[in-house]
């Protein structure tokens, strides 16, 4: 059954004022699973408008008792979580095993912004004058608009909507179109926690026809965007014309190093994991893996073999290992690469073509060897199941080869000589560093980001994620009873002002 998907907007379920919709289509199967509103811009404003008329009852709503809803948000997500991981699966693809994480992320971070409503720190400091307090608050903003992709339909929303929040802020979300329905059921679990109508709205539709109206309105201050680095420029570009403060979280170019000391089964476990899980469709899954000379043979073999060995399928059977890639596009795109891979001379060890499946957008899994530095097969984010390997001397040249690419989201490095690893924490230039750990698995309360091509210097999750949505506000207390003037009045008219009282 078909299912139909509306926005949400002041706490009702509504159609696109255009009557318009557009399909969701099951991956895997290419059944059409539901069917969402295309929305414009006056859907765009009618759920601003929500926000707004939401804002101020919920700003001034004790950040502890805005806290407790997100405790009940986390504990329907737990109720929930077969059910929403099911349904994720059916719409973008990745295992069951995968979504089950994707909505863990969310409780996870529910769990850890609720806390947030007894923290939310300030600070305060001595203050240059006699009889006077000083003290910085985080303050809310108001309303703040979100744009996030396919890949993580329920975790990477919640980086942002649970902090933008807790922070007492109203939120519209345009949620990626390849996901309407998982969005709609993640919603859905604020509104039953008891979350007040217009806090949360969510419009569904395309980047440029629903997107481009939220990132333009001049009603929405903040705008945290997750997705591909060129359209994260263009919404910074557009934003910042309008002087708003953004938050980009964007491609990645993610490498493994392995050098020669390295543990062989470790490695090779992390690397199929990190390159082939969720179809190789990660912000940070690996596409580069950086190999030292010595270890390279062994490496080579037991990797083909692991992914030759990988099941494809249906994510929602549990004895599928990688499922099919989001969209037809998806499927063109990664296509393309095996072309640009051999007119870069790259040798195809493995894959290299769709998979022989009758339905769905299947990709085999993929390594290139013999890739050099600088091929656009080793520069560009393909986002699929596709690994390119480097061959390098050292250590040295294994870390420039990591920091010469556009983006810098998560790097890795696996050696057992521990002066090596500490090298690498220090000269990695990504935001995200593992030892002896593939680039993936980030957990919520560190910050999450990348340098370069990939970010704008903002982080998601941990208390970085506060800085997105919040602004400090200063607050002097004068209690002198006189005026006083801070950098002028001399150290005579203090001592005055101290001997008096
Ligand atoms: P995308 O850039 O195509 O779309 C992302 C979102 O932007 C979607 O909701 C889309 O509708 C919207 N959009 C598109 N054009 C727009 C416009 N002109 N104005 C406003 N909004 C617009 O990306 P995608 O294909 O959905 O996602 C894959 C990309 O996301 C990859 O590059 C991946 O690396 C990246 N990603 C990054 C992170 C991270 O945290 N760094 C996490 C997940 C995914």
């Amino acid at each position: 059954m078909t299912i139909t998907v509306r926005n949400f907007i002041n706490g009702e379920l509504v159609a696109a004022q255009s009557g318009k919709t557009f399909q969701s289509i099951n991956p895997a199967t290419e059944e059409v699973l539901a069917v969402a509103p295309d929305s414009t811009s006056a859907d765009v404003d009618a759920a601003v408008q929500a926000a707004k008329s939401a804002y101020n009852a919920w700003r001034l709503t004790p950040a502890p008792r805005r806290g407790e809803i997100l405790y009940r948000v986390a504990e329907i997500l737990k109720e929930r979580k077969e059910e929403l991981s099911a349904l994720m699966t059916q719409e973008m693809g990745k295992i069951i095993a995968e979504t089950r994480g994707d909505v863990q992320e969310a409780i996870d971070m529910a769990y850890y912004m609720g806390g947030e409503g007894r923290r939310l720190m300030g600070y305060t400091s001595p203050v240059e004058m006699p009889n006077k307090f000083g003290m910085a608050l985080r303050d809310s903003v108001g309303i703040v608009g979100l744009i996030t992709p396919w890949n993580f339909p329920v975790a990477v929303p919640s980086w942002k909507i649970l902090p933008a929040l807790i922070a007492g802020n109203s939120i519209v979300w345009k949620p990626g179109e390849d996901v309407p329905a998982s969005a709609e059921m993640f919603a859905q679990a604020f509104a039953d926690a008891g979350l007040p109508a217009g806090v949360l709205n969510v419009v569904n539709g395309f980047g440029p026809d629903a997107g481009g109206p939220l990132v333009a309105h001049p009603d929405v201050r903040i705008l945290s965007f997750t997705g591909s680095t060129d359209t994260g420029i263009a919404v910074y570009t557009k934003a910042a014309s309008l002087g708003k403060k953004v938050t980009l979280e964007m491609g990645g170019k993610n490498a493994i190093i392995v050098m020669d000391d390295a543990n062989l089964d470790l490695a090779v476990d992390a690397i199929t994991w990190s390159a082939y899980g969720t179809t190789g469709q990660r912000c940070t899954a690996t596409s580069r893996l950086i190999v030292q000379k010595g270890i390279k043979p062994r490496l080579m073999e037991a990797l083909v073999a692991k992914a030759k060995s990988i099941r494809m399928g249906d994510g929602l059977d549990p004895n599928v290992d990688m499922g099919p890639l989001v969209n037809p596009k998806a499927l063109e795109k990664v296509s393309s690469y095996m072309d640009v891979a051999k007119s870069e001379g790259v040798k195809i060890l493995t894959g290299g073509a769709p998979a022989d499946i009758e339905k769905g957008y299947f990709f085999q899994p993929t390594l290139f060897d013999g890739v050099e530095a600088g091929m656009r097969v080793e520069q560009e984010e393909i986002f699929g199941p596709v690994l390119s390997v480097i061959e390098v001397a050292d250590f040295a040249e294994a870390v420039k080869v990591n920091n010469s690419t556009r983006y810098g989201l998560s790097s890795s490095i696996f050696t057992e000589n521990v002066n090596d690893a500490f090298r690498a924490i220090r000269d990695l230039t990504t935001g995200i560093v593992y030892i002896n750990h593939g680039t993936t698995g980030a957990e919520i309360q560190f910050p999450f980001g990348g340098t370069r091509g990939t970010g704008n210097g903002m982080r998601e999750a941990g208390q970085a994620a506060l800085t997105s949505f919040t602004e400090w506000k200063s607050v002097y207390v004068d209690y002198s009873g006189r005026l006083q003037r801070a950098q002028i009045d001399t150290e005579d008219v203090l001592s005055r002002e101290l001997t008096s009282d």
